[in-house]
């Protein structure tokens, strides 16, 4: 095995992660990057990434609550963080933490990928008009969402019925941000999905960044599955290598 570069330190940009949303994810972000970012340099080379992980505790708190410019201050002193650390651009990992951190990152200057236009691309290419949702309660009656999808890239996103929100938003903040993984819960989300399949969406997104630690492609063959995890890390990953 060679190194890739003659030159050294290797010239490269760093990723910010803004992270703790949970840390289960967060961890896979950084795994992830390292692997995508390893498989184009090669030998020894990953990233070069900086991680603001906040605690989950306080982001629940003001989830459940909707207190969104609590979360909003909370979440603006960690980007100054990432932004005081050399990032060159932020990435969040929380589909639902979107709805404040999109809107910090709109009057700053330091790129940001937002995770719905890393899935709305893919999505858009694979010629799907009408597609579901899975995510926190927040995420699936979030109108920016909603919104952001149907103008930027021309989708319409179905949500699952109220009683069913309910069951998909317990598992992530009962079981999936502790990586709690069950076959009862696995169930519940396949059945889900295909509900949304029998009402007219062509594909679903897991739009909470835990979601692929329990379903994927393979269990849902023929409907295409949007995994923002993965979507979201290949963005950020190509704009590191860009
Ligand atoms: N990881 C999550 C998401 O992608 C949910 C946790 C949170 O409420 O931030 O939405």
């Amino acid at each position: 095995m060679e190194n890739s570069s003659a030159t050294r330190p290797l010239s490269q940009k760093v990723i910010g992660i803004l992270g703790g949303m949970s840390n289960q994810a967060t961890g896979e972000y950084y795994r992830m990057l390292n692997e995508r970012l390893n498989q184009e340099y090669g030998a020894w080379d990953n990233g070069e990434i900086v991680i603001v992980s906040v605690n989950f505790g306080n982001i629940e708190y003001f989830v459940r609550r909707n207190q969104w410019d609590e979360a909003r201050a909370y979440l603006a002193e960690k980007i100054d963080r990432l932004e005081r650390a050399g990032a060159d651009v932020i990435g969040c990992v929380s589909n639902t933490m979107h709805r404040v951190v999109a809107p910090i990152m709109a009057g700053r200057t330091t790129p940001f990928i937002h995770i719905a236009d890393s899935t709305g691309e893919v999505i858009q290419k694979a010629g799907i008009t009408r597609v579901g949702l899975l995510g926190t309660i927040a995420t699936m009656q979030s109108d920016e969402l909603r919104a952001h999808l149907k103008e930027r890239f021309g989708i319409e996103v179905l949500a699952p019925s109220d009683a069913d929100q309910k069951v998909v938003d317990r598992i992530i903040f009962d079981e999936l941000v502790r990586r709690d993984l069950r076959a009862a819960s696995k169930a519940e989300y396949l059945r889900v999905a295909a509900a949304l399949r029998a009402e007219g969406a062509q594909g679903v997104i897991l739009g909470c960044t835990e979601i692929f630690l329990l379903i994927g492609q393979s269990d849902l063959p023929g409907f295409p599955v949007f995994d923002t995890t993965a979507l979201h890390v290949g963005a950020l990953a190509s704009f590191a290598l860009s």
